[in-house]
């Protein structure tokens, strides 16, 4: 999918219609710059404007969100959209923002105004998408003003959460059937009753069959009607390198292949030090990961997506809205806990079709590290009874005592707390009530899967400004210093809206407009908020933890089969499968993830590191057998080719074995030139029929 120059883009505005997918090429065109739709996009945009329900599995990065955009623009109203990903849903808002489209999002963190504003402003604005996390929809604030949007479509991302046959089932996802029906009887006040049923686009990157079924049910779909495309990445080498000293490989391969590259490595204090060492061998590296501010986020960000540097080692907060086409090389230090992110990280290398490796680095340690997961990921619910707590067997990082401690933490009764939001710092609570934070974290998940709490470990909110004041009533302000008024000047002068609704603010822009610095700005901002002039919140990554229901009493928690016992089974099974992965060395890589994805209709992909091997063991003739056959299904359209795309075929990798091949082809082609099966004209060479 190519982009297209701003004046290209606009070409097309004027011409005469020719149906509806003219229509939705030229929104993709003037809204992203894209001249076509690639995958299964258009089929599902079809089915979408056509009224259907429509389920669409697409791996990552194969175009997603198009899926749901495109129809949006060509429809009347709002679009619904549903998803558990705080981080993905502000990369779309802005990027929506940023193509002229009125969008917004909900998800913790904001204030109940910033909430009602938003929602007030989807009711009477002319807005196009509104995001909100799942747990939303249960709200009585949200459930009143949804029925007064009028809502063309409703989108639910990562759709397999509601699936109780499935690792990620979040109960939250149940509401959205009912949230359907509400919309099917909207209220009096609704200005477009809607003449026809509004449909649901479902999408996921990963379902098995009985999955997909459960969705469509769940999601009570009129008719079954499911799109999916292929997972295979032809330009992409999969490879597993053994090794015991991972640093070196790093550092080898990292020199022989020059490209940009993505090293992903589990812990946040091993990606400063990865980054650290390769700096010493100079290969130009930085690092990220979620704690880091989010300033420092966005400038190595920056960095490295304009190649000022080449290597960015990061943990898997890397990468979401990320989309750089000349990813080179994705190496993993550590296995990941599934295929499913495995695919996903390693498939942010080669998006611009070129040959691209993504390399798993592995060794027999890794799979007791693999499977001491499951333990960290499932803290035990609750110590056996009868128990004593100096018991020296006492499960102390147990599930009941975690959230008893969360409520002395921030001192909340038992029976009240509901709606209550409250920073979380992890390390203190962990030093205070002697917890591992891993663990801490992993129940702090499951308590949120079980429907007791939110918890959003990595907010990064901006900051957010919003006038109380009317203009003309901030004219009659006299007294305010001078300062005050330039800030107030510079949020003018570079923002709009503010007198309607919360925007997001650069505190570091507005300093430079106003001419002072940041930390000025941020304490007149303070004062203007304290003066009631502007609401100001400023920006924050702190951990959040809003109760979802009153606070009981920790042994009454009931987790259920499907929040804890079949997920651990399912995580149980994914981490086998990775395992399995790294240490099958007889089926192409390629080939065992797209069956890991349920596809079964492979072939070897000819570059990972199983198929290479397969050919440097054969014995020369048959290696010579297979060459040839390569060459004459290169050349069965019967069209005259130039003699390099032989050498490209015989392109194995980016090292040694590519002699090896160019050996071979010559060899081949001496044969068939010999047994006058090709002729040869110039520089070209075609089959004789
Ligand atoms: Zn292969």
């Amino acid at each position: 999918m190519a982009k297209l120059s701003k004046s290209e883009c606009d070409t097309g505005k004027d011409s005469p219609p020719l149906g509806r997918g003219w229509e939705w090429t030229t929104i993709l065109n003037r809204y992203w710059g894209y001249t076509d739709f690639r995958g299964i996009q258009r089929e599902i945009i079809e089915s979408v404007c056509s009224g259907k329900d429509t389920l669409g599995l697409m791996p990552t990065g194969g175009g997603k969100s198009i899926t749901f955009q495109v129809p949006t623009m060509a429809m009347q109203g709002l679009c619904l959209v549903i998803t558990p990903l705080i981080a993905l849903m502000k990369d779309q808002v802005y990027a929506l923002r940023r193509n002229g489209i009125v969008a917004y999002a909900i998800y913790s963190g904001m204030s109940r105004d910033e909430i009602v504003a938003t929602l007030e402003n989807c009711i009477f604005g002319d807005a196009k998408f509104l995001y909100v996390s799942p747990e939303r929809l249960s709200t009585e604030i949200f459930q009143n003003k949804v029925r007064k949007m009028n809502i063309c479509l409703i989108t639910v991302d990562e759709a397999h959460c509601i699936s109780q046959w499935g690792y990620d089932f979040r109960p939250a996802y149940l509401q959205i059937a009912k949230i359907r029906e509400l919309l099917a009887h909207p209220s009096p006040l609704y200005h477009h009753p809607p003449t026809q049923p509004i449909p649901v686009l479902a999408l996921t990157a990963t379902a098995t069959p009985e999955v997909i079924d459960d969705i469509q049910e769940q999601l009570h779909f009129r008719e079954k009607n499911v799109f999916r495309m292929s997972f295979a990445r032809d330009n992409l080498a999969y490879r597993v390198h053994y090794t015991d000293d991972k640093e070196k490989e790093l550092i080898s391969l990292l020199s022989r292949n020059k490209g940009c590259a993505i090293v992903y490595t589990r812990s946040r204090a091993r990606t400063k030090e990865i980054a650290e060492i390769l700096n010493k061998h100079g290969i130009p590296s930085t690092f990220y990961h979620a704690g880091l501010q989010p300033a420092v986020k966005d400038e190595r960000q920056e960095m490295w997506q304009h190649d000022k540097v080449r290597v960015m080692v990061a943990t898997n907060a890397f990468g979401m809205g990320i989309d750089k086409p000349d990813v080179r090389l994705v190496v993993h230090t550590d296995c990941p806990s599934s295929l499913e992110a495995y695919f996903q990280e390693a498939g942010r290398a080669g998006r611009d079709g070129r040959r691209s490796w993504a390399i798993l680095l592995y060794n027999n340690n890794d799979n007791a590290r693999l499977k001491s997961r499951i333990d960290d990921t499932f803290p035990p619910i609750a110590p056996p009874k009868d128990m004593e707590r100096d018991d020296p067997d006492y499960p102390k990082d147990n599930i009941r005592d975690i959230y008893d401690h969360l409520a002395y933490f921030f001192q909340i009764g038992v029976n009240s707390g509901e709606g209550c939001t409250r920073e979380f710092n992890i390390d203190k609570f962990c030093t205070y009530f002697h917890h591992f934070p891993t663990r801490v974290h992993a129940a702090l998940a499951i308590l949120q899967k079980a429907g007791y709490i939110e918890y959003e470990s990595d907010p990064d909110t901006k900051a957010r400004v919003k006038f109380l004041l009317q203009r003309h009533e901030l004219y009659q302000l006299h007294q305010l210093p001078a300062d005050y008024e330039k800030v107030i000047t510079a949020l003018l002068r570079c923002y709009g809206a503010l007198f309607v609704e919360y925007v997001y603010i650069d505190e570091a822009f507005v300093a430079k407009q106003a001419d002072m610095d940041q930390h000025t700005v941020y304490t007149i901002l303070k004062e203007l908020s304290r003066r009631a002039i502007i609401d100001f919140i400023p920006r924050k990554n702190t951990p959040l933890i809003t109760y979802s229901q009153d606070r009981i009493d920790g042994c009454d928690l009931i987790i259920t089969k499907e929040v804890y016992d079949r997920r651990k089974e399912e995580f149980a099974r994914r981490i086998q499968a990775v395992i399995d992965y790294a240490s099958n060395n007889t089926i192409c890589r390629s080939r065992q993830l797209l069956r890991y994805f349920g596809e079964t209709d492979t072939k070897d992909c000819t570059h990972c590191d199983v198929c290479i091997n397969y050919q440097k063991n054969l014995t020369p003739e048959h290696g010579l057998e297979q060459t040839i056959k390569k060459i004459t299904d290169l050349l069965s359209d019967g069209k005259k080719h130039p003699i390099y795309e032989l050498h490209n075929l015989g392109k194995l990798s980016d090292n040694e074995d590519d002699n090896v091949a160019c050996d071979l082809i010559d060899k081949a082609l001496k044969h068939m030139q010999n047994e006058e099966i090709v002729y040869m004209d110039g520089s070209f060479i075609y089959l004789n029929r």
